[in-house]
């Protein structure tokens, strides 16, 4: 009888949990033939404790006590990982117990017993001599430990109190993890798995008959699923239909479905042979560097994931259920789905990818909830309702903060919420500066609720309204009437302020989820905004027909993104003369008059100045794109994030430039990147001469603050002896200045 059958004998017995426990670890010690074999339990204040053992002195039982990251058993509880040690006296952190007896042994095996993603305890062999024990071996043990884990969950061994609360000691440790700051702020709340984790409760089946027959009708169900799927996906792109195909290969990978018959027929439930099968093809896989087969391994985890769906059902948390501070975890997301949360309830969003630019982050920033993005491994670690602290200042997420960390977020709460009253104080205050020079502060926005922002800020206006968002927020591509009636609301909410509206800049990194982008390899330079749009003329006309209906009579700003040089703009203007020619014979309503803009964003057109700017009402400059342009590095690149800073001689020269032409042409000049949000730089853009700024809402009190206390002209004049010296970075230089002259930033 194989070790699975017997080990379902004694769970099924009619004995205490404790007498099941001791009869495992005898079963075990027999099995792999070792004089040893115990077993460990997590109890509250992050102890484990020894419950069972096979060779240890019987005394110890109870009374030996290990921390979480002491001895070897505590560091295979504190990296959840297995230990394979011929020689377990050599280990670091191996530690003596001299009630067990155990200097007599040589060689040690330990495997963490995990439940529901917890470390609930370590599971060990041991042997006198000094043995390898194989992969096999191994393996087997984890999928014991896997078994030991149903039964301490069960609640008998250790007081469900124990068990139930996650912050009480028996989840796993506290844990930071490093990711990068996608947008700034602090939150804590509860998690919120966006993929729901299959927790599965039964690990040893009576009748492997039975299991494979659930098995084959899981099978079944999901390839419905995924046909249906497929079906429906002739609209989607051809990456996410390649994505389903490859699915449907991997559901029928005989391999796979081998292993997964196999592990039911050894014993385990047709839930457990799929975690099983899944679990050791991803330790397999962890060392792989290959992108190509790491992208397999998450599409194998991701059919493993719906197969157990299938199998065990899960249920998505429903609105009401949402915790009244919820952390959102996931692997990634595409912005509606980002949007389907109460965003009353949500306090931050963490992301195992993601970067800056992608539109979810666009979207969080909107909704000023802290974003951590590349946080790797997080959804592996936490677990629903575990306590977690986004700490988007500084790019780290706390898992199950200890009390030390929880005060020190309070008090970084309280001081970011003082500041915000300080904020709040100068909302009816102008921005302007102490000797007499008035900046204009308007808000980025893209959603309604940056409408609610505007108000709050008391901004001159919308700067910036992205216009793609509420195209990717969509599944397909609203037609004349959804988007009048959206400019509509936004021109009606702003209330008389302007509001600058982009053309569609859709392509690129912000794919609309109905749109084959084709997979291009530098999408950031690729066929995305005004290119898209004039090649698809009839996309464009549609937004500028519903624009100039939707300003009804009002004053009407519109934005061209990403011009490369003049004739696209010409040719994108003659579109809106027709369109506005169009509307007039149709006997609609024109604008009172029609404001023409193009956004700065390829350094090609800083060479083309001359014969743009006769052309347009007004520029602004796109910092985020032009810089990324400018020195060729990738915006979204945390690697190259701080290594060309905005604030150097050829970034500043190349404002200044713009600065001077435009002031010539008389032609309104503004900025709407990151850049003008961030206190600094926004300094510099005064200094340097810039009048309007465009940020996201929650830096227009900061950059407020900042202005309040500047003096202008004695920033131009310091700015102009700096800017022909050759350093790398005027930051420093420009950080002291405001030092010593008390500006706040
Ligand atoms: C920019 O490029 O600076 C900009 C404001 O546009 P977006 O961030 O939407 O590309
Ligand atoms: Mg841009």
């Amino acid at each position: 009888m194989g070790i699975l059958s017997r080990l379902r004998s004694v769970m099924i017995a009619d004995a205490t949990a404790e007498t099941r426990l001791k009869l495992v670890t005898d079963i075990v010690a027999t099995d792999f033939v070792s004089e040893v074999c115990s077993i460990y339990i997590m109890r509250a204040g992050e102890v484990l404790e020894l419950f069972a053992t096979k060779g240890l002195k019987l005394d110890a039982v109870h009374l030996t006590r290990l921390r979480v990251g002491e001895g070897v058993v505590g560091a295979i509880a504190a990296s959840g990982r297995p230990l394979n040690l011929s020689e377990a006296q050599d280990h670091p952190q191996f530690a003596y117990r001299p009630e067990t007896g155990e200097e007599l042994y040589h060689s040690m095996l330990g495997v963490p017993i995990i439940r529901g993603g917890r470390v609930l305890g370590v599971m060990v062999i041991q042997n006198k001599t000094q043995r390898h024990y194989t992969e096999e071996e191994v393996e087997t043990l984890q999928t014991v430990s896997m078994i030991i884990g149903e039964l301490v969950g069960g609640g008998e061994l250790v007081k469900k109190e124990e068990t139930l609360l996650p912050t009480d000691g028996i989840a796993m440790l506290p844990l930071r993890l490093e990711g990068v700051t996608l947008n700034s702020g602090l939150g804590l709340g509860e998690a919120i798995l966006h993929e729901p984790r299959v927790v599965i409760s039964q690990f040893v089946a009576e009748d492997p008959d039975e299991e494979l027959e659930r098995l084959r009708k899981a099978l079944s169900e999901m390839h419905g699923a995924l046909d249906d799927m497929l079906e429906s996906s002739e609209s989607l792109d051809a990456e996410h239909r390649d994505i389903l195909e490859t699915y449907r290969m991997f559901a029928e990978d005989a391999g796979w479905l081998g292993r997964i018959r196999e592990a039911i027929k050894a014993g385990l439930t047709a839930e457990a042979a799929v975690q099983k099968v899944h679990d050791d093809t991803e330790a397999r896989m962890a060392q792989v560097q290959d992108p190509y087969l790491r992208e397999r391994v998450n599409d194998l985890k991701d059919l493993a994931n719906r197969l157990l769906q299938h199998l065990v059902g899960v249920e998505k948390i429903s609105p009401e259920d949402m915790p009244l501070n919820a952390i959102v975890i996931a692997k990634n997301m595409g912005p509606a789905e980002l949007l389907d949360y109460d965003r009353k309830r949500l306090r931050g969003l963490i992301l195992e990818e993601g970067s800056a630019t992608s539109h979810v982050a666009i979207i969080a920033r909107a909704l000023d909830i802290p974003v951590i993005g590349q946080a790797k491994g997080a959804l592996g670690r936490v677990d629903y309702s575990d306590q977690i602290i986004a700490d988007g200042h500084n790019g780290q997420i706390f898992i199950r903060p200890s009390d030390d960390v929880l005060a020190a977020f309070e008090k970084s709460l309280k001081a970011s919420e003082k500041q915000k009253a300080l904020y709040a104080a100068l909302v009816n205050k102008p921005a302007e500066s102490v000797d007499g020079v008035t900046v204009s502060l308007n808000v980025n926005a893209g959603l309604l609720v940056d409408l609610e922002h505007l108000r709050e800020t008391n901004a001159d206006g919308i700067g910036l309204y992205r216009t793609e968002i509420p195209f990717m927020a969509r599944s397909a591509i609203p037609g004349v009437e959804a988007q009048v009636s959206l400019y509509k609301k936004i021109i009606e909410e702003a209330d008389g302020r302007p509001v600058v509206f982009r053309t569609l800049d859709a392509g690129g990194d912000k794919v609309l989820p109905y749109w084959d982008n084709h997979g291009e390899e530098n999408p950031a330079m690729g066929w995305r905004a005004i290119r898209v749009t004039l090649d698809r003329p009839y996309l464009l006309r549609q937004q500028l027909r519903s624009l100039i209906r939707a300003s009804g009579g009002r004053e009407l700003n519109v934005m061209f993104p990403m011009v490369a040089e003049v004739t696209e703009f010409v040719r994108a203007r003659r579109l809106l003369d027709m369109e506005i020619e169009r509307e007039s014979i149709k006997g609609h309503r024109l604008p009172s008059r029609v404001n023409v803009g193009v956004m700065l964003e390829v350094p090609s057109l800083i060479f083309q100045l001359d014969s743009l700017l006769p052309l347009i009402d007004f520029l602004s400059v796109g910092s985020n794109d032009m810089f990324q342009f400018l020195f060729a590095a990738d915006r979204g690149n945390p690697r190259l994030s701080g290594r060309y800073d905005t604030l150097s001689p050829p970034a500043l020269n190349a404002l200044k430039v713009v600065v001077e032409r435009c002031k010539e042409a008389d032609v309104y000049l503004s900025l709407c990147g990151e850049m003008g949000g961030r206190p600094l730089e926004a300094m510099a853009l005064v200094g340097l001469g810039f009048r309007k700024l465009s940020m996201s809402a929650s830096a227009i009190g900061p950059v407020k603050m900042m202005i309040r206390s500047l003096n202008v002209g004695q920033l131009e004049r310091f700015m102009a002896e700096q800017m022909g010296k050759s350093h790398h970075s005027l930051r420093t230089i420009l950080r002291q200045y405001a030092k010593d002259r008390g500006i706040i930033l």
